[in-house]
């Protein structure tokens, strides 16, 4: 099996999701036998193709031109639907980011390959790729297969371990020329703010989240509080980011991060899809909630139902008095 890995670069580096699919596409061709090629496109990629390929790839396709600065749908559809062909491969793979879903479904038309979006798993049974995406608010996981030899898959956070540079084997790397007309270039980025991550909610062993029901940023200091006594993380859903109580980059979820805390304390969230997809790998979680039917309660381990400023108080003053 052909295994093309899109290699999405952010200041010049391979993008952690990136790096996941990465081990997930080594993952297929060691199970399925065949070659594993990566894509990386830019103004400026050589240190990026030459991290990839000391990755476990067997080939890096390394792009470079100006007008791919920056991602833009049109060039970055064009240049993959040039390249590709040649390469044929039975299976792309792009990071289940806002690039990857958005180059995946036309980049799908033009190659007339079958498309799955956001894929929580991938697996070979009997032979096939079978793709697995979280459906139906979260209550189910359907399986796809694709009726066309070539397959694009967006893959979500958490897919695998992301993929370490190592100081043996380093796959050839291939400068490929792509022609882009002038009507391909029409879109231009004029600016790009980069939003930073400040924390690792990834590797942290607890985390405290609060949703909109903590009401005010005021009341957000709970949450922060009940944390640092733990001696873990803050953690929210994009209800409480929207509101201002804290900031982006500890937003959990679909559109957030994806973490696998072994204590989650979820306090006034209602357990929406959205975010519960970033929770499903937390070992413990406990719901603090006043409403008994709010639908977090459904997959908690410990249920509280109260309100969360009477109940996050009196968990802080049991850990003080520890
Ligand atoms: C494309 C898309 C992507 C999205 N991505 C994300 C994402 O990455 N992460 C994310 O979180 N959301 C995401 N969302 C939003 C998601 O659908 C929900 O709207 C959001 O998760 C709800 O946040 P919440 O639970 O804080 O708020 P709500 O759903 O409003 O729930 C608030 C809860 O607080 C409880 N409550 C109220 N007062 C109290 C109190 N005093 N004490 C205790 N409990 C109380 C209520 O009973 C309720 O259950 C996304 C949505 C879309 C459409």
């Amino acid at each position: 099996m052909r295994v093309l890995v899109f290699a999405e670069l952010e200041e010049g580096r391979p993008t952690d999701l990136s790096l996941q699919c990465v081990s997930k596409g080594r993952e297929i061709v060691d199970v399925a036998g065949g070659e594993l090629s990566c894509v990386v496109m830019g103004r400026e990629v050589g240190g990026a193709a030459d991290m990839l390929a000391r990755c476990g790839v067997d080939k890096v396709i390394a792009v470079e031109r100006e007008e791919l600065a920056d991602y833009s749908t049109t060039p970055y559809r064009k240049a993959l639907a040039q390249l590709i062909p040649d390469l044929s491969p039975d299976l792309i793979l792009m990071p289940a980011s806002t690039v990857g879903n958005d180059l995946a479904p036309p980049l799908a038309t033009d190659l007339k390959a079958a498309c799955i979006l956001d894929c929580s798993s991938i697996q070979l049974e009997g032979g096939e790729l079978s793709f697995g995406r979280v459906e139906f608010d979260g209550k189910a996981i359907a399986k796809y297969r694709g009726s066309t030899a070539m397959k694009i898959a967006t893959l979500r956070d958490g897919i695998a371990e992301p993929a370490k540079p190592r100081d043996e084997g380093r796959a050839e790397i291939i400068k490929a020329e792509v022609t882009l007309s002038e009507a391909d270039l029409i879109e231009r980025v004029l600016r790009r703010d980069v939003a930073r991550r400040t924390v690792d909610l990834r590797s942290a062993k607890v985390i405290v989240a609060g949703g909109a029901g903590v009401g005010s940023k005021e009341n957000f200091k709970l949450i922060e509080e009940l944390a640092e006594l733990l001696g873990g993380e803050v953690g929210a859903t994009r209800a409480a980011v929207d509101a201002g109580w804290t900031t982006p980059d500890r937003q959990i979820g679909q559109t957030g991060v994806t973490v696998s805390p072994d204590l989650y304390i979820a306090c006034g969230i209602s357990g929406a899809v959205q975010h519960r997809v970033g929770i499903m790998g937390a070992k413990t979680i406990v719901a603090i909630n006043i409403d008994p039917n709010a639908p977090i309660f459904r997959f908690a381990h410990y249920k509280i139902v109260g309100d969360l400023r009477e109940v996050v108080p009196k968990l802080i003053k049991l850990l003080k008095e520890r």
